[in-house]
């Protein structure tokens, strides 16, 4: 269950957060940690819950019923910490682990561009060069989320004669330039901007992995799983919000299936990510992500038509225009639709 407290402040906040509000925005990731989100899958010992990351996503999916920014933020926090789950447990105290899991330290993934280049679709846009005692990065980072504004450790790729690397870079680092928040035309509160990296030095500590090859695929699993959560909170708050109403059976009909599709496809994604298939057999968490990016277009359109002209009517349509907007995020977000589709197509060939 959600924490009470963080629910209303969401369902306060979810229209301020989507238009950017900067306090708002600012307070938010202090709100996630204060409802122990980023603790949910994470062990005990290291100070989490000791649960499991299917309480994670579905932790988040409740975060996202209210607003896919808070969502977003919490995907990037925890996706973020499952990097450092990884790591060896004598550097956590170096990464401020105790400060991510409560959220007075952000922790942002930038790996979308290392995700399309695993693909095949764009090259590394960081460059690292080994130095005495570490590396010196540079390049960019075009959009990348949870960059709050007093202060963040950003997970990066970049590109090196010895292949490609992985690293942990904090913004308070020489070189690293933050840009002003993108303008969004959503999910404004999530400091979401640009950043470049001209000399930044990064120490030997800071390497998350010298063989990205390997460690992507492998983390792939968490890092989509986590992101589902935005789309299964989506459909659940829109058919939420078409049950509210009486309707046709015609409705109820679709209402039943969008429930029943959801349903079928959390089986296998929480069996997969149990079992740890997902990691040598990615095609079907691929058509898991695709199938939810599909449902929350259905749930959405058919709050929308079940609803009608209300939806239309700034009085009355209570979160529909934001959920629109949201929902259009889903299938973009890296790796995308499209590029998932492709690359089923491709392992079909
Ligand atoms: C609000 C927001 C927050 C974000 N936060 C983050 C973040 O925290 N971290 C991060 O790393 N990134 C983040 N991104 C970036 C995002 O995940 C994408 O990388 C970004 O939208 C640009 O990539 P694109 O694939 O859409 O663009 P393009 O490369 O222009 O591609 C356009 C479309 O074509 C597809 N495509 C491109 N090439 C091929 C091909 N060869 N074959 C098949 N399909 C192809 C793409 O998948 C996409 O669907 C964020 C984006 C947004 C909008």
């Amino acid at each position: 269950m959600l924490n009470a407290a963080l629910a209303v402040w969401l369902e306060q906040h979810a229209e301020a957060l989507n238009a950017g509000e900067a306090d708002v925005s600012f307070a938010l990731l202090q709100q996630l940690g204060q409802a122990d989100v980023f603790r949910q899958g994470v062990p005990e010992q290291f100070g989490g819950l000791g649960n499991t990351l299917q309480d994670a996503i579905e932790t988040i999916a409740q975060v996202a019923e209210y607003s896919v920014t808070a969502a977003f933020v919490s995907w990037s926090q925890r996706t973020y910490i499952e990097y450092l789950l990884t790591a060896k447990a004598d550097v956590l105290d170096e990464f401020r682990f105790d400060a991510l899991l409560s959220g007075e330290y952000a922790g942002a993934t930038g790996l979308s561009n290392a995700m399309k280049f695993l693909s095949g679709l764009e090259p590394l846009q960081i460059q690292a060069e080994a130095v005495e005692g570490g590396w010196k990065l540079n390049g960019k980072l075009p959009w990348v989320t949870n960059f709050h504004p007093s202060g963040f450790t950003v997970a990066v790729a970049a590109d090196s004669v010895q292949g490609p690397l992985l690293f942990l870079v904090p913004s308070n680092r020489a070189g690293f330039d933050r840009r002003p928040n993108l303008e969004l035309i959503g999910l404004k509160g999530s400091s979401t901007a640009a950043a470049t990296l001209t000399d930044v030095i990064v120490s030997q500590t800071e390497l998350l992995s010298d063989k990205a090859t390997q460690y992507l695929p492998a983390i792939r699993p968490a890092f989509l799983g986590l992101q589902c959560a935005l789309a299964i909170g989506l459909i659940k708050r829109s058919v939420q919000q078409v049950i509210a109403k009486k309707h046709s059976r015609l409705v109820n009909d679709q209402v039943t299936y969008i429930q029943q599709q959801l349903e079928e496809n959390l089986a296998v994604l929480f069996s997969g990510l149990e079992s740890g298939k997902f990691v040598t057999q990615a095609r079907s968490l691929f058509e898991i992500r695709i199938a939810l990016s599909e449902l929350t277009q259905h749930a959405i359109q058919l709050e929308l038509c079940s609803t009608g002209g209300k939806c239309y009517l700034t009085p009355y349509e209570d979160g529909f225009t934001r959920r629109l907007k949201e929902s259009a995020f889903i299938p973009i977000v890296t790796p995308s639709v499209l590029q998932l589709k492709t690359e089923l197509s491709r392992l079909s060939a």
